[in-house]
């Protein structure tokens, strides 16, 4: 068997790991080890007695910067194996499903997660970093954006979910967001099912269910339904 995919963290708070990551299908597959997750701590790499990881910015201006020194230090660290480095950036590429599960089928990701205001820009193209933005809205720091890009990446490995369908017939799958759900009961506070939901008729339920994936999409982000594929 192939190594399990492999995680790596750098952070100023190890504490924040697992954090979500520990809990449900992919806390259970972590205990299992069908995924691993490594979290490095930045500060013993920091600069002096104090261990300083930021200074101020070149230029002036509030707020520190993480110094390209100290986290190049804390990556070369870590055995990259082939592994994608990640920088979470409000500055970055935004994260989609396609790149989710790209890696997915890698050997795992390094993640860098900032604090302050951010990375001097040196490191980030020095050390091949690429950056993802997991929103327009901005964060203390990249833990939670890691968590987020991890726990969308690591759903996907083979024997973690558990219904695999359920990872195929959901949002972003053919550049669509998902149709509706309803479950029991039939009827709540007055609102019924949709009929043919309940009718038994597996093709007219695929035709609904394609139908209002269009609608919904159309109706919600006209992004994503300008750049669907024909088919
Ligand atoms: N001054 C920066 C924001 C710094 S927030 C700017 O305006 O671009 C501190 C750190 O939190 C960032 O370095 C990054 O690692 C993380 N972060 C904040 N918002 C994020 C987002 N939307 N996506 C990914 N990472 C984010």
């Amino acid at each position: 068997m192939s190594a399990p995919f492999a995680a790596s963290v750098i952070t100023l708070y190890p504490e924040a790991f697992p954090g979500v990551l520990g809990v449900s299908l992919i806390g259970k597959a972590l205990a299992e080890q069908r995924w691993t997750l490594e979290t490095i701590d930045l500060r013993p790499f920091g600069d002096g007695p104090h261990r300083k990881v930021d200074d101020a910015p070149a230029g002036g201006g509030p707020g520190l910067v993480m110094r390209p020194d100290v986290a190049a230090a804390a990556l070369d660290s870590v055995t990259r194996s082939g592994r994608p480095v990640l920088f979470p950036s409000p500055r970055g590429k935004p994260l989609t499903q396609t790149m989710v599960k790209a890696w997915a089928t890698g050997p795992g990701l390094i993640l860098l997660c900032g604090r302050f205001e951010g990375l001097d820009e040196r490191v980030i193209a020095a050390r091949g970093m690429e950056e993802v933005c997991v929103g327009d809205a901005v964060l203390m720091g990249g833990e939670a954006a890691a968590q987020l890009i991890l726990e969308a990446t690591v759903r996907l490995l083979p024997r973690v979910l558990g219904n695999e369908a359920s990872a195929t017939e959901e949002s972003f799958e053919g550049g669509l967001l998902e149709h509706p759900q309803f479950t029991k009961p039939r009827v709540w506070e007055n609102l019924p099912t949709p009929d043919v939901l309940l009718s038994g008729d597996h093709a007219a339920v695929d035709a609904w269910r394609q139908a209002e994936r269009e609608r919904v999409t159309r109706e919600r982000r006209p992004d994503l339904w300008a750049q669907r594929k024909p088919g």
